[in-house]
Formats: structure tokens, sequence, C-alpha cells
């Protein structure tokens, strides 16, 4: 049976954190001491990962996409992709990288069957690059883009977290990016996470970034090629670029979410912004059968809300830092 939440919504798209660790400390998305690291004896294991896509699989999921942390610094990560590879059913494999480590890894994630990369990147400027991620890797990510785009990634996205008074500045030379290299630039609007800095000031909505970059280019909206889709694409000075938005907090895309994710640590949860979760870690290394473990994932996603709560209370609510969540 599909996995059809109480307000209709299929859900296919699985979100896996291989890791909670990265070598950035992004302050928007974890302390710059880092955090109270799992050991890696809580971490699931590839088989684990393995088994619980595999039943995901079975009940509808045709997506997957790894996520960290930083996925890359999880050891011989291209070994779980080819592992992923074999599941029948499974269409999608992506993965969500800093790109710290992709010139490294690209052409093996590539001959594993890996099919989709997006790479987090806030700022074109190396130093600004320093001072959001208190460490000096700009030149290696920048290494990294390049090399994921010569094996063939294409087009590569890059998700752009804009913070007002961070990064606000840079938003005409990262439309012009996505008009020079094959690239779509996804503007993301900041979200409210535990200890990360977020307040309304900060957060530049959709709406007045759509007007501030029509005044300097012609934008055409983008038929989405599915429902579920987060971003929301425009066709840049006729399709020289292409650009998207991710609105979670002015214009939020609840009603069509096909989302679950699997933290690295092996708890199941159906909502990004809500805390609820249900291990299945301690469930599988227990013996636990497929029944159970598809009982828990059905459990999780029969307490889903229809959306996220309101932008005032997001913050207070008792959750994960993104870091452990994996966005
Ligand atoms: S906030 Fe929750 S329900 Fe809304 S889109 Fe994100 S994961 Fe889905």
């Amino acid at each position: 049976m599909a996995l059809l939440d109480r307000f209709g919504r299929v859900h296919d798209y699985l979100r896996v954190s291989v890791t909670d660790r990265c070598d950035l400390r992004c302050a928007y998305c974890m302390p710059e001491e880092g955090i109270d690291w799992r050991d890696s004896t809580e971490l699931l294991t590839f088989e684990e990962i393995e088994r619980v896509v595999s039943i995901f699989v079975q009940q509808g999921v045709r997506k997957v996409r790894l996520t960290g942390g930083e996925p890359l610094i999880r050891p011989e990560l291209p070994t779980l992709v080819a592992m992923l590879r074999k599941l029948p059913g499974l269409e999608t494999i992506a993965i969500t990288t800093n790109a710290t480590h992709l010139a490294r890894d690209a052409s093996s994630l590539k001959r594993a069957g890996l099919d989709k990369i997006t790479v987090s990147l806030d700022t074109l400027h190396p130093a600004r690059f320093a001072a959001i991620t208190h460490r000096d890797r700009f030149a290696e990510v920048w290494r990294g883009i390049e090399a994921a785009i010569a094996e063939g990634f294409l087009p590569l996205k890059l998700n752009v977290v804009l913070m007002a008074r961070v990064n606000d500045d840079e938003v005409l030379d990262f439309v012009r990016l996505s008009c020079e290299r094959p690239i779509i630039v996804r503007f993301i609007e900041f979200m409210p996470f535990k200890e990360n800095g977020w307040s309304t000031t900060k957060l530049i909505s959709y709406r007045d970034l759509l007007q501030q970059i029509s005044r300097e280019f012609t934008l055409q909206p983008v038929e989405s090629s599915s429902r579920s889709d987060v971003a929301k694409e425009y066709t840049v000075n006729g399709g020289l670029g292409r650009i998207g938005f991710i609105t979670s907090m002015t214009e939020d895309f609840c009603s069509t979410c096909n989302r679950m994710r699997l933290t690295a640590d092996g708890a199941i949860k159906s909502c990004l912004h809500d805390g609820a979760e249900f291990s299945i870690r301690d469930l599988m290394r227990s013996g636990a059968t497929q029944v159970e473990i598809e009982n828990v994932i059905r459990r999780s996603l029969a307490g889903k809300q229809e959306r996220h709560a309101g932008i005032d209370e997001l913050y207070q609510i008792e959750n994960r830092t993104m870091i452990q969540i994996g966005g």
C-alpha cells in the first residue's frame, strides 16, 4: 500500500541522513563548537540503511536523497549508493553536499549510479564563505562543483540560504551564475531551528526577491514536473538561466508534501518541522520483522500534521537541530 497520510498525500520520497557530522560550521545549521556527535556505533550501518530503504521502496518510495551533516565525510559513501542502486523500484538517488569532497568523489559516485547532485553554497566570495562556515575552503568547494559538472551531473542544483545583511547582496550574482553555467540556483527562505540565530528580520521573502530580480532580469515561471516539487522555478532571460525559490516560510508547500526522513541514528520523521520521531534502529537491532518496521513507518505517517506550525511557533518547537535531521 502506498504511504498515504490522512490528508491524502502520497509519500514517495525519502531523505536519508547518513551522518550528523560536518566539516563546515555554517552558523544557521550548527553552533561553531559543534554538537554532541553520535558515536559511530549509534549510526545506522550501510546494511541497515539498505534494509530500511528497501522497505520504503516496497511501500512506493521512488526517490532517495542522501544528506548529512555532510554525507561525503561518511567513508565509502559510493558503496552505499551502489547498494541502493540495486534496489528494484528505486528510480532516483540524489545527494545534497557542501562539495568540499566532491572533486574526490564525483566520478566514483557517478560509477556507483548516483543520478543527481545538489550543492549547498551561500556565497560566491571566499572571504565571506570563511565567515559563514568558519572554514576557509571555498576553493575546494568550487573544484567540487566543476568536477560534478565535468562528470555530467547536469543541471547541477545550487541551494543558497538567503539571510538579510549576510549574503542578500549577492542575489543578482547568483542569478548571473545560472545564466553562465549549467547550474540551477535555488534561493531558500531562512528557516528557524534550535539555536540557529533565526529572526524574522533576517528572513527575505520569496515575493520581495522575485520583485528585486525582475527589475534586472526577465523571468518566466516554469511548469513544475511534479506536484511535490518544493521549488518554484523560473527561466531567466528566455532560458539562458534557471532559478528557483524554496518558500517554506512565506508560502509553504505542505499540501503537496511527499517526504519522509530517516535520521543517521535511525529515527523516522514524517515532517522536518515537527519534533515527533520514531526510532527503528534499536528495533532492527533487536531482530524486528519487516512488518514491525513497516508498522513504525505507518505510525509515524499517521501522526503527520497537515502543515508546519506558524512562523512564530516554529522556533519554540522541541526538535533536533538541522544538522541532526539533514534538511
Ligand atoms: S514542513 Fe513538514 S509537511 Fe511541510 S513540506 Fe516540510 S516536511 Fe512537509
